[in-house]
């Protein structure tokens, strides 16, 4: 059929349709629209007329059309024509289709068609295009009219523009993903929990602890966890408490090491999406628990390490210092005889004894003496050696002066403490340096205790240069003259005026370690203020003094 006379009997049946209407249906059903405006103005006792209901359908903000069983269209109303562009005159007699992209898949028109053809109504999207070819997104209701006789002949199409919701809605949709896609990459485990301990969110790391606990609830044994530790999620979750990095062990079978996880959770308010609060009045909003769990594990092992270390390093000292009582007190005891004997000797001398008497004693003397040197030597603990390793001396430093803080606080102690930014390595063994290095800061300790100076300072340094570090230790004492500036380093030379069981044995094993390392210990003569005892360490130590294979 040829547009135009299709267009001009499109009109006419409009006009038909809207000013012809007062027969009645069969079984309620609508002979056309304007029929069914008569009709329910007739239920109503007539009150509304056909009029009323032409200039509803008329100024309905809703895009709203009539098509004939083809979706040729016979009515638009003015919301159609400015959502489309297209005015009443250029569609009326076109088809439906005139609105469509050509992007909607063929299998929603089929389903379209077979919906209305079958009496049914039909809602749906359709990607459209107004007239000037831009696109929009169509929400669009298509219902059949029946007539009379309960055929259809008309379809009623109501749509409205959703481009925007749906742009929304896509971004939504969008951070959604982006959130659950930073959850799951996220390395902690995190569960939303309500009230009743249902988890309603979770993430990739939940979901792999939930596989090594072999399916339990790893919320549900954080929350026991924390309650055998006094937590009360009712009470917790009436006064809103949150809380943060509590440690919580689990133990899962089939493994030797337990895991640990520093538990945070925070009382977070989920949004009501009820009718009843659309205005804000839906009541008290529902409390979920965000927990955040992050794996310790690592961390706790190496505390337990560093725990049993320490325990292994102070019964080693305790024993080492058992060894030595019972050594000296052996010493003592073997010292005794020759001592007694050199008196009875000096009595026989003090009698007139003649020389054969003398001789028999002095020799008695010698043999328990030489017996006593003997024990000694025995009793003497052998060294251990420790490995090599590369060893940053600003770390040893850093670890004795942690050691000596309360020692530096209740002397009154000021650490200037300038370590070299970088500091390169140098290869050694680092308890027996380290332990070299606390006794010369409990020296530099006692020189301070010494002087009635206001201020008590001690100071630190690394410095590197040609290949070598040095440290600087000095203290504001009274320093060491020059004379005996070689005497310090003697065995058993000591000046304290309270020696407090020092023997005059630490500079001597400093300066032995030092050696070992292939460096160098010395007081510096220039030092103005105090003592200053530096070190000098090479960074590559002569290879004769270091164990083999250690580079
Ligand atoms: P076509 O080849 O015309 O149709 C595609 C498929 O649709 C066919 O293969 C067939 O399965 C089915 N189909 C088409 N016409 C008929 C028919 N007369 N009987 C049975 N099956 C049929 N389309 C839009 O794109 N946007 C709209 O806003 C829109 N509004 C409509 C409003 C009403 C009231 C009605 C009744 C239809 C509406 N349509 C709308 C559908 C429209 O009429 C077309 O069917 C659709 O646009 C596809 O047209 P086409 O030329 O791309 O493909």
């Amino acid at each position: 059929m040829p547009k135009s006379s299709s267009k001009s009997q499109a009109a006419s049946k409009s006009a038909d349709s809207v000013n012809n209407s007062t027969r009645k249906s069969p079984g309620g059903k609508s002979a056309s629209v304007v029929e069914a405006f008569e009709l329910t103005a007739a239920a109503n006792g007539n009150v509304l007329s056909p009029r009323l209901f032409y200039e509803t359908v008329q100024q309905s903000p809703l895009a709203i059309s009539i098509t004939d069983s083809r979706a040729d269209i016979l009515y638009v109303n003015p919301a159609f024509e400015n959502l489309t562009g297209y005015s009443s005159d250029e569609v009326l007699g076109e088809n439906e289709s005139i609105l469509s992209h050509k992007q909607t898949p063929l299998e929603v028109y089929k389903a379209l068609w077979s919906t209305i053809q079958g009496g049914e109504t039909w809602r749906g999207t359709l990607v459209n295009r107004r007239r000037n070819g831009e696109p929009y997104l169509a929400d669009l209701n298509i219902s059949p009219v029946f007539d009379s006789q309960g055929s259809v002949n008309y379809f009623l199409g109501i749509h409205r523009d959703i481009t925007e919701v749906h742009a929304l809605e896509q971004q939504v949709q969008h951070q959604k993903t982006l959130i659950e896609s930073m959850l799951d990459a996220a390395p902690v485990v995190v569960a939303l929990i309500d009230a009743e301990r249902k988890v309603l969110v979770d993430n990739q790391a939940y979901k792999k602890l939930m596989g090594d606990l072999h399916g339990l609830e790893p919320a549900a044994l954080f929350l026991e966890v924390l309650e055998k530790d006094g937590f009360d999620l009712a009470t917790a979750l009436a006064e809103h408490r949150s809380f943060s990095e509590v440690e919580v062990r689990l133990d899962i079978a089939g493994r030797t090491e337990p895991r640990w996880y520093s538990v945070s959770g925070t009382w977070v308010s989920e949004l009501d999406s009820t009718v009843a609060s659309y205005f804000g009045n839906g009541g008290e909003p529902r409390c979920c628990l965000l927990l955040v769990a992050s794996e310790v594990t690592a961390l706790r092992q190496q505390m337990e390490r560093a725990k049993l270390q320490h325990l292994r390093a102070s019964l080693a000292e305790q024993e080492r210092v058992q060894g030595m009582r019972e050594a000296l007190s052996g010493a003592i005891f073997q010292l005794q005889t020759p001592v007694n004997i050199i008196q009875a000797a000096v009595g026989m001398l003090d009698r007139g004894a003649d020389s054969n008497k003398l001789r028999e004693v002095l020799d008695q003397v010698l043999l328990s003496g030489q017996q006593a040197m003997d024990t000694l030597r025995g009793a003497l603990p052998e060294e251990t050696r420790e490995s090599q390793a590369s060893v940053n001396l600003n770390t040893l430093l850093q670890d004795v002066l942690s050691l000596q803080t309360d020692a530096f606080l209740a002397g009154g102690v000021v650490i200037d403490w300038q370590p070299q930014t970088v500091l390169p390595s140098i290869t050694g063994r680092p308890n027996q340096l380290r332990s070299m290095l606390m006794r010369l800061v409990e020296n530099a300790l006692m020189a301070v205790a010494e002087t009635d100076r206001p201020q008590r300072v001690l100071r630190v340094a690394t410095v590197s240069h040609d290949d070598c570090v040095d440290v600087l230790i000095q203290d504001n004492g009274p320093g060491i003259p020059d004379h005996l500036r070689l005497k310090v380093f003697e065995p058993f030379y000591s000046n304290w005026k309270q020696p407090r069981g020092r023997a005059g044995m630490g500079l001597s094993l400093a300066q032995e370690t030092v050696n070992e390392h292939g460096g160098v210990i010395a007081i510096n003569p220039d030092c103005n203020e105090g003592c200053q005892v530096r070190l000098t360490f090479p960074v590559r130590s002569a290879a004769t003094s270091y164990d083999e294979g250690m580079y």
